[in-house]
């Protein structure tokens, strides 16, 4: 699909010049798309300026701020491709992280002057603060990029966690972008009129692209927090700021637990969530509150969107991801097209990445033969279409020879009153092979008793599904995205914390 697309911020800034696209939370600062368009500009010539040119690495270390999407515009108008930094990696981790693809330089945000210095220092690059030099870029502005954009071309790279061996970078193009806005614009209806708020972490695909840049490419706005605070958000969604939002299970949680949640008309907002099963005590309690929190499926490799549940669907097909979006072809491995079944699945189209960048072994490993994505996900279709999430291939475990998937078991804790969220995995054991160990985080003034809980789960599942520990935890090891860190877990439970 399309060989070239246009510049993103060139054509938003010629349809609607003195539109709001995004505000600065903190300083309250308005861009204008024609304010974002002559920085990006600006900033395009300023990279160009320092010898920088297509196919140069460039790093970028800040917090969420407005600068961030400039420099992304600006690399889509260059080819020069953008390496978003984790800022809450400590710098030799960052000089491990950026080594293997050899950047030109770095952009940072005077918060991180101390880290920046040590990883420019390390790689020998120039580092230019954005509060500086790149901050006289973008006020100079400059003529802007030659025309089209080659739809297919390397335009920012996302860091995989590493969790399973050094991170890979995913390479993500402007044609992954389209496509997704497309797919999540049909999905929940963006108009021009939408305003959402920009929270989650903009080194993960969520933050730049649920749902800020479908967001910015339909016209709409989006205000810029320099990340997840939940009382600031809920003041923002309160004032009426916000039509839509897009968060992860972790802070829908945040937000329920606050006192000042009712004061929220939940009916007015349109919601998203994924990136981990969303516990259906948490669709139960927005619903309540006159909410349909959609659950969707995203991974980085698909830019993010291939599911996202429906409205119409919400309360009948509980827990389910909905059907694939209108770009995104999915197949479950095994299963004839369009029949009920469970199977990995797998995915084509627009939105897929080409792959990960100077790893063709990583990229040859995650296609099948056809050009399919192999997700290294277990998903049940129903006979409508419906999909749900079973879990994680490497999650599963063996005990005494039957398969568990710890979603499963999860879902089960999760909905004990006392419990505010459950994680399971599988340990060693020297009788059942594997037996699954669960992690409990009590709900305020609730207690967590282990034998209650195990009796609680017996009632519910078989016997070999029912987890041989449960213990009490105050917090889960959890990535940036708030999503729990199964591996930390499973040396957590053989060393017995
Ligand atoms: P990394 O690749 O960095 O180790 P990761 O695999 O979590 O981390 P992401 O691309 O952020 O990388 O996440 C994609 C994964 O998140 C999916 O493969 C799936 O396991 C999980 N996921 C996403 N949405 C959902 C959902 N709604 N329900 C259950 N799991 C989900």
């Amino acid at each position: 699909m399309f060989d070239h697309v246009p510049d993103m911020a060139a054509r938003r800034a010629d349809l609607g010049p003195d539109a709001l696209a995004l505000r600065d939370h903190d300083s309250g600062r308005d861009w204008t798309f024609a304010a974002i368009n002559a920085a990006a500009n600006g900033m395009a010539e300023g990279l160009r300026a320092q010898g920088l040119a297509e196919g140069d690495r460039i790093a970028i270390l800040c917090q969420n701020r407005v600068e961030f999407f400039v420099a992304l515009f600006a690399c889509q108008k260059t080819g020069i491709i953008l390496c978003p930094l984790n800022w809450r990696q400590p710098a030799p981790e960052l000089v491990d992280v950026l080594e293997p693809f050899a950047p030109r330089a770095l952009l940072y945000e005077d918060a991180f002057a101390d880290t920046a210095a040590t990883v420019a220092g390390s790689l020998a690059l120039p580092a230019w603060r954005l509060e500086g030099e790149a901050a006289g870029w973008m006020a100079a502005g400059g003529p802007g990029s030659a025309g089209a954009i080659p739809a297919g071309r390397v335009w920012y790279l996302l860091f995989t966690s590493g969790t399973t061996g050094r991170p890979k970078a995913v390479i993500q193009t402007a044609r992954m972008a389209w496509a997704n806005a497309v797919n999540i614009g049909q999905a929940i209806g963006l108009t021009g009129a939408d305003r959402s708020v920009n929270f989650l972490p903009l080194f993960h695909t969520a933050g730049i692209n649920l749902y800020t840049l479908p967001v910015f490419l339909t016209g709409g706005s989006s205000t810029v927090l320099r990340k997840f605070d939940a009382g600031a958000a809920l003041d923002l969604i309160r004032s009426g700021a916000v039509t839509q939002f897009f968060g992860v299970p972790a802070i829908y949680q945040a937000l329920s637990l606050l006192a000042e949640v009712d004061g929220v008309d939940w009916s007015r907002l349109r919601c998203g969530c994924g990136g981990a099963p969303l516990p259906e005590p948490l669709i139960r309690f927005f619903a309540a509150r006159g909410c349909k929190v959609l659950n969707g499926f995203g991974m980085t490799e698909t830019g993010p969107t291939v599911f996202l549940m429906d409205a119409a669907h919400a309360e009948t097909k509980i827990g389910s991801v909905g059907r694939p979006q209108v770009l995104t072809e999915c197949r479950l491995d095994g299963v004839p097209d369009g029949q009920p079944g469970t199977g990995e699945v797998l995915f084509r189209g627009p939105n897929i990445t080409p792959g990960y960048y100077g790893n063709p072994e990583a990229t040859a490993a995650a296609f099948d033969p056809d050009g399919w994505l192999r997700s290294g996900d277990v998903g049940r279709r129903d006979a409508d279409g419906f999909v749900w999430v079973v879990d994680r291939i490497k999650d599963m475990y063996i005990s005494g020879g039957e398969n568990v998937y710890p979603a499963e078991v999860e879902r089960v804790l999760n909905e004990h009153a006392d419990v505010l969220e459950a994680a399971v995995v599988g340990v060693p054991d020297a009788k059942w092979g594997e037996v699954g160990a669960a992690f409990v985080i009590p709900r305020p003034g609730a207690r967590v008793d282990a034998a209650a809980l195990r009796a609680w789960c017996r009632e519910r599942l078989a016997a070999y599904k029912v987890p041989a520990t449960v213990r009490a935890v105050d917090d889960l090891p959890r990535t940036a995205a708030g999503k729990v860190r199964k591996p930390d877990l499973r040396l957590w439970a053989q060393r017995g914390e």
